[in-house]
């Protein structure tokens, strides 16, 4: 079978590599270069800890125990890190963080309560400040460096056999005797199956087959699809797993850098006008940071950047073909670095072997198939741990 993937973010490459190791025949085609799109401004935290539906919680879980597995089949400089997250609260949180902690350790999520000291030695080198009261530890969470994540599972599909091309795809054609996908430059390339996995680019490239993919479409000031990103150069820190403090969400990334997410901050960023480096947006971060720092005497380096969240309107995970007679698979999620590696092996199944993966039963798009837009609960902007 030949399957033609469009998108090369983490999802669809993800997905193109399964399909490359079940022996399918995979074209992967995307607008830039593999890993540009959302992929490239995430924060990257695996973990499921504020999936409330069940059925999200039980995919959430599968996603973080089949990063573990993904990794070992990985060559190439690790990607991903099983390092756990703290989490610190202060007395106008430490409530919010007690029922959390409760209610996952009540639907057997590895949740537990540490002392200043040991939330320190398993930090690394972050300062506590004195206004924390309680301290939760996720031993099962994690993280990946996307960029490394994207090139490590593409190696891996190329060496299985998938091809790519960089090309803007302009139409896509769905009938009963096969797909056909146009390119900007007027190629034509046909294949059995189409994945659409095109990241916040889906809905409007789904329409086009009249396959309806509500996302939240707004990008501008306010909407819930911005989100800030902190990428800290200096002070390089030795942090041993992933942080979320009152105000600050930290994580490590390549060559002692850290990621940082100030999640409240997101409401005032315009991304007609992004925010600069010397103004209140970069001037409240960077004292956030440096509260945490153990030695707070040299002044951090941040750049800022603006991340677009690929939004399905319910906030689901979206995956399945468009209706029984569709080749075309839709792909979308705005939690995409925790679930790429499960959603990547599930959707290659589904296809390669047209057996329905029960862990995917309750996300196909065919749910919004009669659905008024209004009707729908639309998620709010994440203001709340979990909901990055
Ligand atoms: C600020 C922020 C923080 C986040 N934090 C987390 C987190 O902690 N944990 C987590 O699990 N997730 C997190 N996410 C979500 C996660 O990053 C995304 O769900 C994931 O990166 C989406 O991957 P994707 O492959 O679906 O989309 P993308 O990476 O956007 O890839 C889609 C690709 O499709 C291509 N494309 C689009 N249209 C066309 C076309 N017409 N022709 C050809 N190519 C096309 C684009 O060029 C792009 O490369 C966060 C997101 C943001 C913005």
């Amino acid at each position: 079978m030949k399957v033609i993937v469009i998108g090369a973010g983490v999802l669809g490459v993800s997905v193109a590599r399964h399909l490359a190791l079940a022996g399918e025949e995979v074209l992967l085609l995307d607008q830039g270069d593999a890993g540009t799109g959302t992929t490239a401004t995430t924060f990257a935290w695996v973990n499921s800890y504020r999936r409330l539906a069940p059925d999200y919680h039980r995919l959430g879980l599968a996603g973080m125990e089949e990063h573990a597995r993904v990794a070992e089949q990985l060559r190439g400089v690790p990607s991903y890190f099983p390092s756990g997250a703290l989490q610190w609260a202060d007395s106008s949180s430490e409530q919010w963080l007690a029922s959390n902690v409760e209610r996952l350790q009540s639907v057997g999520y590895a949740a537990r309560w540490v002392t200043s000291e040991e939330a320190t030695r398993i930090a690394g080198d972050v300062r506590i400040p004195a206004t924390i009261t309680s301290i939760a530890h996720f031993p099962h969470e994690g993280y990946v460096l996307p960029d490394l994540f994207v090139s490590n599972l593409w190696a891996d599909a190329e060496q299985h056999g998938a091809k790519s091309a960089i090309d803007k795809v302009v139409a896509i054609d769905d009938r009963p005797g096969g797909v056909s996908v146009t390119l900007a430059g007027g190629e034509v390339c046909t294949g059995d199956r189409v994945v659409l996995a095109a990241g916040r680019w889906t809905e409007r490239l789904a329409a086009q087959v009249g396959i309806d993919v509500p996302m939240v479409t707004d990008f501008g000031r306010g909407s819930q699809t911005v989100g800030l990103l902190g990428y800290a150069k200096s002070p390089e820190l030795d942090l041993h797993c992933v942080i979320h403090s009152p105000g600050l969400n930290l994580r490590p990334a390549a060559g002692g850098h850290t990621v940082l997410q100030a999640l409240d901050l997101n409401a005032e960023v315009d991304p007609v006008d992004p925010p600069s480096a010397d103004g209140d947006i970069a001037k409240t971060i960077t004292q956030r940071f440096t509260a945490l720092l153990a030695d707070p005497s040299r002044a951090p380096e941040i750049d800022l950047r603006i991340g677009f969240r690929s939004l399905p309107v319910d906030g689901h995970t979206v995956a399945g073909y468009a209706s029984p007679r569709s080749r075309v698979y839709c792909l979308v999620s705005h939690s995409g670095v925790t679930l790429a590696p499960i959603l990547g092996r599930l959707v290659a199944a589904e296809i390669a072997t047209d057996q329905e993966q029960d862990l995917l039963r309750a996300f196909r798009p065919t749910r919004f198939i009669g659905v008024r837009r209004s009707d729908i609960e639309a998620p709010q902007r994440a203001t709340a741990l979990g909901e990055q």
